[in-house]
């Protein structure tokens, strides 16, 4: 994976410089170190999270945002992601802070907004390959009845 050298405006409008994990700027560029790979130059989310690409957004704080999804499968499908490179859910979880908590709340304000938090979604993370996923990454469905189990 190529990490952040080729877009540094973009990259340093999502990765900081000692933060917790993940990049560090050295000689002028953005280096990945330790677990993760904050800012990947290469991945779809992290373009759409620093703006170089476009996406719907739905709803956006600090650290995460919310977009639809281009492939909806339902009224709703909104996509969660934090703005900064995570692989998977675990790597969300174990980089604490409250991250993995602003996701849920964030998917939980989008259904609200979009006026299916009384009738019902459903927020989900899929994880590893089988599941389709690559990078963290949470989708908020709904807008009609969701069967289980789901495909
Ligand atoms: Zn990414």
């Amino acid at each position: 994976m190529r990490v952040c050298g080729a877009g540094r405006a973009a990259a340093r409008a999502t990765c900081r410089d000692g933060g917790p994990a993940g990049v560090r700027q050295r000689a002028g560029r953005w280096r990945a170190v330790g677990r993760y790979d904050h800012c990947v130059s290469d991945c779809l989310f992290c373009g759409i999270a620093s703006g170089r690409f476009p996406a719907k957004t739905v709803r956006e704080n600090s650290r995460t945002i919310a977009f639809r999804d281009i492939n909806p499968q339902a009224p709703t499908h909104v996509l969660v992601i934090p703005k900064e490179h995570y692989a998977d859910v675990a790597a969300v979880a174990e980089a604490g802070g409250g991250l993995l908590d602003e996701m849920a709340s964030l998917a939980h304000r989008v259904a609200v907004a979009e006026g299916i938090g009384g009738s019902g979604y459903r927020a989900d993370f899929n994880s590893g390959p089988d599941a389709g996923q690559d990078v963290a990454h949470a989708h908020v469905i709904g807008g009609r009845p969701l069967e289980w189990p789901p495909g």
